[in-house]
């Protein structure tokens, strides 16, 4: 599976819908403090399933949805959709009966969030499984947010074994297993 696009609308400062290519090979986002950069990946992680506040450096999920600026209203909505190039089928079997994945997250203010996959409603763990059992995820260690690495080192070893486990491809079998356990 590889993203090969990020569409943003409404989300934080990307208050007009915006069409992001991912190209194969290294993608570089420079541009000045407060320009967006770390809003982009976050919204990256937030189609991913992230579903704490906190790991989107705000108060609460509304705080995602774009708040006004100079001459712009604010908005009701926020989406944020990520394509997937499936091709080589790697994603989970259940998922394997198309080249692309779409997924779509969207959030209405005061009404919470959504998601759809390829037009279908799904639930946020059926995202995280598919990722998670991709080895990838919105906790993933390879996405290191601003901060994150003084987080780290400062963090209880249970914290640690999560990232580990992460790194080892698990995560996946551990949601499942929770997932079992809770039926
Ligand atoms: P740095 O180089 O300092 O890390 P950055 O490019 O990563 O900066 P971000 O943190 O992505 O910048 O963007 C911060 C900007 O996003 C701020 O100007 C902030 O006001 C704006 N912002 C955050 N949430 C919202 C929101 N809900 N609505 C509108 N603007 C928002
Ligand atoms: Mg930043």
């Amino acid at each position: 599976m590889q993203i090969t696009e990020l569409r943003i609308a409404g989300f934080k400062s990307f208050v007009d819908p915006q069409d992001l290519p991912v190209q194969p090979g290294l993608t570089g986002i420079v541009g000045p403090n407060g320009c967006g950069k770390s809003n982009l990946l976050e919204a990256l992680r937030w189609a991913m399933g992230a579903s704490s506040a906190r790991a989107m450096r705000g108060g609460e999920m509304d705080d995602l949805i774009f708040s006004g600026s100079a001459g712009r209203p604010a908005r009701e909505t926020a989406e944020v959709t990520l394509i997937l190039d499936n091709s080589n089928r790697t994603a989970p079997p259940e998922f394997n009966g198309s080249d692309t994945l779409e997924i779509v997250r969207r959030i209405r203010r005061g009404a919470g969030t959504s998601y759809k996959l390829n037009g279908r409603t799904v639930r946020g763990k059926d995202i995280t499984l598919l990722f998670a059992d991709a080895s990838t995820g919105a906790n993933s260690p390879a996405l290191v947010r601003q901060g994150q690495i003084s987080e780290l080192i400062g963090s209880k070893p249970q914290n640690r074994r999560r990232i580990l486990e992460e790194a080892a491809g698990i995560a996946g079998l551990n949601t499942r297993r929770h997932e079992a356990e809770l039926k």
